[in-house]
């Protein structure tokens, strides 16, 4: 910081960092927050994203006391112009970008978001995990009859859809399945393609604004009748709303004339 000396006087800021444990608590009520992690992930910090740590007892802006602050001026005045000054950068240095926050709590933006990005995936941080720490059940121990149950709510459960790369790759590999003839390989393949593109789909779809999606997926299936009883709506209107679902791929159609049903 430049004073009226023609050497410039030095200004030291010191901020606690948080403790490995405080970075895991954090990490953790910010992954649970599917708002604040996504938007983390794609760059931007929420503007309420300290209201989540203060929860954990911590917060990224400095709390009182927990700034101390020096400079190498003789004024008695403390914080003195020059620290007054730097605080001023400083503010103006955080809006441009916010990430240097966490950087000056202990993790910089790229160890921030590796350790949200596991915590969200469940996978282990990826630095300093030993390569066995993956923690399977020995063979042993394992159980048919439970074997499938959840140890947890389902609801607990982060799930990462990821947008589907070559899905035919594998089956290409593997090769005509045992009885199934090399002039079957195309259809499967197309079968294998069409369950990756509606898995997808299902996965990014949300039909919280869509009643007949979701009047769908709660029956199984439908015919038009029915959705018109459920959802109370006119024929022509369960035909018309139909129809950009079946194009979508999010309903399909089995059955034809009376019989026809809709899925989703
Ligand atoms: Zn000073």
């Amino acid at each position: 910081m430049k004073g009226s000396r023609t050497s410039p006087y030095r200004v030291r800021l010191e901020l606690p960092a948080f403790s490995d444990a405080q970075w895991q608590i954090v990490i953790e009520a910010l992954a649970e927050q599917l708002r604040h992690a996504a938007a983390l992930l794609d760059g931007r910090m929420p503007d309420d994203v300290d209201e989540v740590l203060a929860d954990c007892g911590v917060s990224l802006f400095p709390r009182a006391r927990e700034l101390r602050t020096q400079c190498s001026c003789p004024d008695y005045a403390n914080p003195c112009k020059h620290v007054a000054a730097v605080h001023y950068v400083l503010a103006q240095t955080f809006d441009a970008d916010p990430f240097l926050l966490p950087a000056l709590r202990g993790r910089d933006r790229t160890a921030f978001l590796a350790s949200l990005r596991a915590a969200r995936t469940g996978a282990p941080v990826p630095v300093d995990a030993p390569a066995d720490a993956a923690g399977g059940v020995p063979l042993s121990e394992l159980s048919p009859v439970t074997m499938f149950d959840a140890a947890d709510s389902l609801e607990s459960i982060v799930v990462h859809p990821q947008v589907p790369g070559e899905v035919t790759a594998a089956l290409r590999r593997l090769g005509p399945p045992p009885g199934v003839a090399a002039t079957a390989v195309p259809l499967l393949e197309e079968a294998v393609t069409a369950a990756a593109d509606r898995a997808w789909k299902l996965a990014t779809s949300n039909d919280d604004g869509n009643p007949m999606l979701a009047a769908l997926r709660r029956r199984g299936s439908a015919t038009t009748k029915e959705l018109a009883t459920e959802l109370g709506w006119p024929a022509e209107r369960i035909r018309a709303e139909l129809g950009p679902l079946l194009e979508s791929g999010l309903a399909i159609r089995t059955g034809h004339a009376r019989s026809t049903r809709y899925h989703a």
